[in-house]
């Protein structure tokens, strides 16, 4: 622990300016001693659940899955679903160490807005096929900016959509072109999110209330990507959201 501060007695203005610069980096340095260890644990214990459950079904296949075809189909099935969760953590938590050390590139090309959220749709409906999406949009509408990393951004923000509605989920989808931006809006009428965690939702490993995400998963980093490919494109995101009745996310990038 960085305990120790300098202080300086008597009058010397210069001595004094040097002690609170010196003062003010110790603080900072604590505080990011703390951050990157608070990440650690939060790694750990998300590194760990998957793992466990990874461990389980192993020694399913070593006990039974030998002699029953059904055990060892369904256990299968559940690594794959577990190894593909574990390699999702592990991208995101790549892109956000690139993000910090400033080494996340972004490669801008024009692209069609439309076909970009049509084909999210379409795979979200893969797995969410009786929730309501619909999209406004204008067809043509093309933006310079990184089409993977966009997708990644809206893919987070409208599978939270699905995930926190009930089944008579109805989300919708419409871009507007505001100067030279495009805003890109997702609504749904969802679980909604307390007024007092909204401040929190874009941080690293920030969940509102475990208990009511018990079900959904999820490792609280979506949105703390989000943010980042939002601001990696000069661009802001905002929420405006009403327990039970819904939330709204307005993602605003340059269109060149
Ligand atoms: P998670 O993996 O938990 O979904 P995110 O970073 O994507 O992590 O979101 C952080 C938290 O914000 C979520 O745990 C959830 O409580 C809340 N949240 C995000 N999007 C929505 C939404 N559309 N409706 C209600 N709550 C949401």
């Amino acid at each position: 622990k960085l305990n120790k501060r300098l202080s300086i007695s008597g009058n010397n203005d210069e001595l004094s300016k040097l002690a609170a610069t010196f003062n003010d980096m110790l603080d900072r340095l604590e505080d990011y001693f703390k951050r990157q260890n608070a990440f650690i644990s939060n790694v750990s214990h998300e590194l760990r659940t998957p793992l466990s459950i990874l461990k389980g079904y192993i020694e399913l296949i070593d006990r039974w899955g030998k002699d029953n075809k059904d055990v060892l189909e369904e256990s299968i099935g559940a690594l794959k679903k577990e190894e593909q969760e574990m390699e999702i953590l592990i991208e995101r938590l790549l892109m956000l160490a690139r993000g910090d050390n400033k080494t996340l590139n972004i490669n801008k090309k024009l692209f069609n807005v439309y076909e970009l959220i049509a084909e999210i749709v379409r795979d979200a409906k893969v797995i969410f096929n009786e929730k309501n999406i619909e999209i406004f949009c204008d067809k043509n509408l093309e933006v310079n900016a990184d089409r993977n990393l966009i997708k990644e951004l809206l893919r987070i923000i409208l599978d939270n959509a699905l995930k926190y509605t009930d089944v008579d989920g109805y989300i919708k989808i419409s871009v507007e072109e505001v100067d030279k931006n495009v805003a890109i809006i997702i609504k749904d009428n969802g679980i909604g999110i307390p007024q007092e965690d909204i401040p929190y939702i874009f941080d690293r490993f920030y969940r509102v209330d475990k208990a009511r995400n018990k079900e959904t998963g999820g490792m609280g980093l979506g949105l703390s990507i989000a943010k980042l490919i939002v601001e990696l494109h000069g661009g802001s995101i905002e929420v405006r959201s009403k327990l039970n009745e819904g939330s709204e996310f307005k993602i605003t990038i340059p269109k060149v």
